[in-house]
């Protein structure tokens, strides 16, 4: 007779067990849309539902000054094309102004490895503004 493990409480079950003699978790399979997270330990479903909030809150709630720094990346990313490694700095190194109506100013770097030295590291200055649909357009980008 094989043993395995039980999902819900770690300890040895017979393979042929239909529930748990330990914890009575059973060893049902869960059909429907949402059978594998019914199918899920306890444990398994609570770290679901939290990912599922903190993706929610986070999605909702992202500082318009991230998302103008964020941007601004995706700009300076289409303007130098795909050519090359881009690295830019981290938010801490960036400056970003609340210029009221939604714009922002951000400046920032980034460093690519193909140049030398004294000219890997290019300063950028982006203008953005951010619509009611939540998308961020380029008013002025200088780098
Ligand atoms: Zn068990």
């Amino acid at each position: 007779m094989a043993l395995k493990k039980c999902r819900e409480c770690k300890q040895q079950v017979s393979n042929n067990a239909l529930s748990c003699p330990h914890c009575g978790y059973r060893k049902v399979k869960h059909e429907g849309p949402l059978g594998w997270f019914v199918g899920l330990t306890s444990g398994g479903r609570i770290l679901v539902l939290s990912l599922v909030a903190i993706f929610f809150i986070v999605g909702q709630f992202v500082p318009d000054e991230i998302g103008a720094f964020t941007g601004s990346q995706q700009f300076v990313e289409e303007q130098l094309g795909a050519n090359g490694e881009v690295r830019f700095c981290t938010y801490s190194d960036a400056e970003v102004q609340d210029l009221g109506d939604g714009r922002f100013r951000v400046t920032a770097y980034f460093e690519k490895d193909d140049l030398p030295g004294s000219e890997k590291r290019t300063e950028y200055v982006c203008v953005l503004s951010k619509n009611e649909s939540g998308a961020w357009s380029v008013e002025e980008l200088d780098m």
